[in-house]
């Protein structure tokens, strides 16, 4: 594992690492660690990656009761929808990150 890889690293990209991940990776994460695999609104099992290509997916997170920070911090997100109903559902791109390097996957 390179230190590029290695999300200790200060050299780690989190917005690049999640960008650099395929539908396969999510897939892969969303079948070695999820009970359920189906759409929660339909129950169907098939998905398509709904992330724009060269952007980062997250969630952007502000102090209640203080100034805007800006740049504000950044969770980066996958997000997948589901085939039949365009339900979307949404997991910290660092779980899935560390996943896959756990797994020894590239
Ligand atoms: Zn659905």
């Amino acid at each position: 594992m390179s230190d590029q890889e290695d999300q200790n690293s200060p050299d780690f990209d989190l917005g690049q690492a999640t960008a650099d991940l395929s539908l396969e990776d999510i897939i892969e994460f969303f079948n070695a660690k999820l009970k359920n695999h189906n759409c929660p609104a339909c129950l169907e099992n098939s998905w398509t990656d709904v992330r724009a290509a060269d952007s980062i997916h997250g969630l952007i997170a502000q102090p209640l009761n203080g100034p805007v920070t800006v740049p504000a911090p950044m969770y980066p997100l996958v997000s997948v929808s589901c085939n039949n109903c365009g339900f979307i559902r949404s997991h910290m791109a660092a779980f899935v990150l560390s996943w896959k390097e756990s797994n020894g996957k590239k």
